[in-house]
């Protein structure tokens, strides 16, 4: 996995898992289109985007859920890279370390913290992250905040080699929220779940399934600045 590579060299790394709302706020919010085009990896986390690449002449082979990717790459990640989860609500990354502590018993776990992105929070959570001195950092203050709060602050996290915002990551492993079912998923209906448990969700969901292919389909590859 192209992540572990990034680990093993002693540089920073932002890995980015873009969905279909993501990409409608990068044609809105210039700064958040920059971290995105500067990103180290772009995991394309959402059935549109695969359909949409498909639509302009591109090809996406896969959609790769960020809980997909954290599972996959935490299962059996040596114990020299340590992980820092950072984010969620009170307690929940702590439980979300325990789950994945079972999943691999060799798995170091820096620290846990809720903290928030705001910048109150921010010196905080820094002193904390470099006294528990990760190589792996998962940040779940959904986006575009995860991926604001990672760039901003990349420059002083001196031991960190690969950041990531993970969204609703921990909530789902900590069982806080609960996925789609798998045939809900593998049809392209993950939005659609949402839609049906968090309705508070519409606009970011509306956003994805309307406004995004509308936008792709009016400006093909030229992204738009709203
Ligand atoms: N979150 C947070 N602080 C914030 C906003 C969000 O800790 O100010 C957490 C929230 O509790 C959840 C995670 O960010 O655990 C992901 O949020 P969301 O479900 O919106 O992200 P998505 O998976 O849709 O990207």
């Amino acid at each position: 996995m192209r992540i572990r590579g990034m680990l093993a060299e002693p540089r920073f790394h932002h890995v980015m898992t873009p969905n279909s709302e993501m990409l409608v706020e990068a044609c809105r919010n210039t700064a958040f289109r920059k971290i995105l085009q500067a990103a180290a990896l772009n995991l394309p986390d959402s059935i549109g985007l695969k359909w949409m690449a498909h639509l302009t002449g591109q090809t996406l082979p896969a959609r790769v859920a960020g809980v997909d990717t954290v599972m996959a790459l935490l299962k059996n990640l040596p114990e020299e890279h340590a992980v820092f989860l950072l984010g969620a609500a009170e307690g929940v990354a702590e439980r979300a370390g325990g789950v994945l502590k079972k999943m691999n018993p060799r798995l170091k776990i820096a620290g846990t913290y809720a903290g928030s992105p705001g910048r109150e929070d921010a010196q905080t959570i820094i002193d904390r992250i470099c006294q528990a001195q990760p190589h792996l950092l998962l940040v779940a203050y959904g986006a575009p905040k995860q991926d604001l709060w990672i760039a901003e602050h990349a420059r002083v996290l001196l031991s960190v080699r690969v950041a990531m915002g993970v969204g609703g990551t921990f909530d789902f492993l900590a069982g806080t929220a609960h996925r789609a079912p798998r045939w809900m998923r593998s049809v392209g209906l993950e939005w659609l779940w949402r839609v049906l448990l968090e309705p508070w969700r519409l606009k970011r969901i509306w956003n994805a399934v309307v406004v995004f292919p509308i936008l792709v389909m009016r400006y093909g590859r030229e992204a738009p600045t709203l």
